[in-house]
């Protein structure tokens, strides 16, 4: 037997070496992985023997041959192929070891000519042909099946399943690098085509999903940048499932808002919001905007947190704390509590563009929601300066919470915030339900889509908003226009829907 490897990650392979040595079986092996096995002590082929041509290009082409590629792919019950090989002095490979130039690495350099360079050629093609052949050629691409791999060499117990499982993996490898590859180029030509690819690759299983009898895991998506990517967990359990689809609302929100705001979070929608004088101060605000759903929820600073507004939260549970940083001393008084996760992420860097929903059997995808708002007013009279801040503050949280969205805001803090309802009345009038003992005297609301007749603005003012902001665009726009006319409230449209499924 022969077997051929080719490794640019050399993890494992005097093991492997050996244990093929052991079994008789004869190495092959490209110039650095060669030597790597020499090193090794153990006996080895040059490539170019097999070839019968040397590694050229700067090894651009060192096992694209004839020679290699028919001795993997050669059909081994097949009479004409058998002739072919023999006629041709091509020998047996029939085990195949590979792994890839290192491109995601490469990528981080920021140097084209070095990230071209590591774009692997010969090895995927070494990848896909033993792959294709995986009947008559084992494939390993895993640094990690070696071992199993070893013990099944020993006992000849090569079944289909095993074959297929390398086969497998094989695919899937050159499929992620080649999708990676492809998301630079797509970057670079800043153009799209009929062909989506991501190039995940997985981070961990997680313990379980959104409840505890579904499967789930993360996957890093190896191209794209975002607010997730680098974010480092500095105390606490591990991520859970909600916890990651829940923070990553809050980042969004309190990136837009911007410096010494606070995003508080439950279950996908914010519950409470504020932007403060500092980062204590929004803190306060968001938590006295919904001191009840805060509890278990997530809390999004865009600042560096200090001991003074550390201490503050340290009096409720809350499951995540992310901030740009924590000083020393708040990380102090934070730790104590052992179940908080405190999470360190650059609110400065730029979010993905994308906004992608797997459904069940198709993938939508679609731009996220990022064009910038009109400021029209529609009414006679006009929102006080004092107000304009406060109309888009509540305009950017309800773009942040499910649909039908309202939220109620005053002096950059939420007063109530109505989520996920099925009737835009019903979002509202749950904001007064849930919080009855708030006054709502000279407030602001948001909608997030039209009000589709005049009972939005009928409430709004029984309750005292005094200004509203929505998206505008309904055939009875007229009727909440008269409406505000009539209550002396004023109304900003956007033009710009904001739905959040
Ligand atoms: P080595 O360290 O042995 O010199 O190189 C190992 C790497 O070369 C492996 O990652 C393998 O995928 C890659 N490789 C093998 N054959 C070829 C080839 O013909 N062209 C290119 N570009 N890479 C190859």
């Amino acid at each position: 037997m022969r077997a051929l490897i080719s490794v640019t990650d050399k993890k494992n392979i005097g093991m492997l070496a050996k244990g093929l040595s052991d079994f008789g079986v004869e190495i092959v092996s490209t110039g650095g992985t060669y030597k790597k096995i020499r090193e090794c002590g153990i006996d080895a082929i040059e490539i170019e023997k097999i070839t019968n041509f040397p590694e050229i290009l700067d090894g651009r082409v060192k096992t694209l041959s004839p020679y290699v590629h028919g001795g993997i792919l050669y059909k081994r019950n097949d009479q004409n192929h058998k002739n072919t090989v023999k006629k041709n002095n091509i020998k047996d490979i029939d085990i195949v070891v590979v792994n890839l130039y290192k491109f995601e690495e490469a990528l981080k350099t920021n140097d084209s000519d070095n990230i071209i360079e590591n774009i692997d050629i010969g090895g995927p093609t070494l990848i896909r042909s033993a792959a294709k052949n995986h009947k008559d050629v084992i494939i390993l691409t895993d640094p990690n099946d070696y071992e199993e791999f070893l013990q099944r060499l020993n006992t000849q117990n090569f079944d289909i399943e095993y074959k297929r499982y390398l086969a497998m993996k094989a695919y899937s490898l050159t499929a992620y690098y080649d999708s990676v590859i492809s998301r630079y180029f797509k970057d670079l030509s800043k153009k799209d085509c009929q062909y989506k690819t991501y190039g995940l690759r997985k981070i961990e299983d997680l313990r379980y999903g959104e409840n505890p009898s579904q499967k789930a895991a993360l996957y890093e998506d190896t191209y794209a940048k975002g607010l997730l990517k680098d974010i480092e967990i500095l105390h606490g359990k591990s991520m859970s499932f909600n916890n990651y689809n829940d923070l990553n609302v809050a980042l969004e929100l309190s990136k837009e808002l911007g410096e010494n705001s606070c995003v508080a979070l439950k279950h996908q929608s914010p519950c409470g919001v504020a932007i403060g004088e500092d980062v204590y101060d929004a803190y306060k605000k968001a938590y006295e905007a919904d001191s009840l759903s805060i509890f278990g929820g997530i809390v999004v600073i865009n600042g560096i947190i200090d001991e003074k507004t550390a201490s503050k939260m340290s009096e409720i549970f809350l499951e995540i704390i992310a901030a740009n940083d924590f000083t020393k001393e708040a990380l102090e008084v934070l730790e104590r509590k052992k179940n908080v996760r405190l999470i360190k992420v650059d609110l400065s860097k730029d979010t993905t563009t994308e906004d992608v929903k797997y459904l069940d059997g198709k993938v939508l995808v679609q731009d996220k929601d990022k064009k910038e708002d009109d400021f029209e007013v529609v009414t006679k009279k006009s929102p006080e300066k004092s107000c304009i801040s406060d109309l888009k503050f509540a305009m950017t949280v309800v773009k942040y919470v499910k649909s039908n969205a309202i939220v109620i805001v005053k002096d950059g803090k939420t007063l109530g915030v109505g989520c996920g309802q099925t009737s835009r009345i019903w979002a509202l009038e749950s904001i007064k339900n849930n919080h009855p003992d708030v006054d709502f005297t000279d407030s602001i609301m948001s909608s997030d889509a039209f009000f589709p007749f005049d009972d939005c603005v009928e409430y709004a003012h029984k309750i005292g908003v005094k200004s509203i902001i929505q998206p505008g665009g309904s055939i009875r726009d007229k009727d909440s226009i008269d409406k505000c006319n009539e209550y002396g409230i004023s109304m900003v449209f956007t033009n710009n829907r904001h739905f959040r499924h």
